[in-house]
């Protein structure tokens, strides 16, 4: 039985930021002597590479460590495989590293398998080439035999704080994620589109001929997960067939205008929009090659990197530090914060003191005060079965009012990867 928290519902209220509020054009920011991409699959694992150091690659060109596999990444410049090597995600996840040296640069040809495959578009060819673009586009749940997929939800807001890009394709690429709409409903069958923004978007979102709901301004309520768990309780007062859950396919609005460019263009577009924050708290768009290292990106915002500065990538509720300025921009970074030493408050370390804050703003009621103990004491298994770890949407908003300054969101991360890690072991071994 989970156990709950007698904590009440006060909640503290963080609000979203608005995309007017982000003066200027995007900052087009160009990597200088390399890319780095990440094929999510452990490099150490492939017998059969079919990826070479040396080899020379197409811009738009697919990179799949083994011929025809569903993992790849797309290289967004013409140049030559400088390096293949095993890297651990944020997560703990592991991936493969792909280097591509840019030095050839004068030599861009694309690559010209999308677009020779591309008409009609189809569920196989969007699956087969476009899950490596911005907002990284997932086809699988389509083809999934437990699914039923009743409706099509595309997210126009992002889920963190600062982070803007969503708007921004909403407020500037609303033609370009109609064609993606459009192009969704015929690949996939699936006819009921539905469009979420904030309030200020409805009149430009209401273009894009699809049904729009608006999301609330006050965070987390844009989180992908909730919307789901939004649009799920509201299927079944609807009457959905009694016993049957209602599935939902999740696109991001940048992801969804980039995919109606691709079709449309038959050139694949790489080019990934975040938000940068400067030490100084000054926040400007971007539109960064995906694979750019983070000190190309510094280099054009002329921002510099000191001792004991910090780097996050992510917004300020669930992005994580990054300490190599070799990181690069991957196709779902929306946000890179850079905080000065100065601003970096220290982590006290103190014990839980039970004042039940994180109880309180948790989105999914959480007993978060309860569950920590467990994480800390590295007992995942009951903090699943107990105290309902798995209810947790991510949102980071517990660690956010921590009194204690108690890491509980990067607890709760260990805790669902290692769970993850256990159940693929067992399924490996059954
Ligand atoms: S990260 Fe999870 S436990 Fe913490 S507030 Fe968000 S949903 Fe609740
Ligand atoms: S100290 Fe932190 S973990 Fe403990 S109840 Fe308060 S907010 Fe929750």
């Amino acid at each position: 039985m989970m156990k709950r928290s007698f904590f009440g519902i006060f909640k503290p209220k963080l609000e979203y930021d608005v995309i007017d509020d982000i003066k200027g054009e995007p900052l087009v920011v160009s990597p200088q002597k390399k890319i780095t991409l990440f094929i999510d699959q452990a490099y150490e694992k492939i017998s059969d590479v079919a990826l070479k150091v040396g080899d020379s690659v197409k811009r738009g060109q697919k990179l799949a460590l083994t011929p025809g596999s569903d993992r790849y990444a797309l290289a967004g410049r013409s140049g030559r495989i400088a390096g293949i090597s095993p890297f651990i995600g944020i997560s703990g996840e592991p991936k493969t590293a792909v280097d591509i040296d840019l030095s050839d640069e004068g030599r861009q040809e694309d690559d010209a398998d999308f677009k020779n495959s591309s008409k009609p578009p189809t569920l196989k060819n969007a699956r087969d080439f476009l899950e490596g673009l911005p907002g990284k586009p997932e086809f699988d749940v389509f083809s999934d035999p437990g699914k039923s997929i009743r409706a099509i939800v595309v997210i126009g807001v992002d889920a963190d704080l600062y982070g803007v890009a969503n708007q921004y394709f909403v407020k500037n690429n609303i033609i370009s994620i109609k064609t993606g709409i459009d192009i969704l409903r015929k690949i996939t069958g699936v006819l009921d589109v539905v469009l979420v923004v904030p309030q200020h978007l409805v009149q430009t979102a209401g273009t894009a001929g699809a049904i729009v709901k608006t999301v609330d301004s006050r965070y987390p309520a844009a989180h992908p997960r909730l919307i789901m768990r939004h649009f799920q309780e509201e299927a079944v007062r609807g009457g959905a067939a009694a016993g049957k859950k209602s599935d939902f396919a999740v696109f991001n609005a940048e992801s969804v205008a980039t995919l109606g460019a691709a079709y449309n263009t038959g050139r694949l577009p790489l080019e990934k929009t975040l938000l940068f924050v400067s030490k100084d708290g000054n926040k400007r768009l971007a539109s960064v090659l995906i694979g750019t290292p983070l000190k190309d990106v510094l280099n054009a915002f002329g921002e510099t990197l000191n001792q004991g500065d910090r780097v996050i990538f992510g917004g300020p509720m669930t992005g994580v530090s990054v300490y190599s300025d070799q990181h690069p921009v991957t196709a779902d970074t929306d946000t890179i914060i850079i905080q000065d030493s100065s601003q970096i408050m220290e982590q006290p370390g103190t014990p839980c003191i039970n004042c039940g804050e994180c109880v309180r703003v948790c989105p999914t009621n959480v007993p978060v005060n309860l569950l920590i103990r467990f994480l800390e004491a590295g007992q995942y298994e009951e903090a699943a079965g107990q105290y309902d770890l798995y209810s947790c949407i991510d949102c980071g908003f517990c660690a956010y009012v921590c009194e204690s300054r108690i890491p509980i969101f990067q607890y709760i991360k260990l805790a669902k990867h290692t769970l993850d890690r256990m159940n693929a072991a067992e399924v490996t071994h059954a």
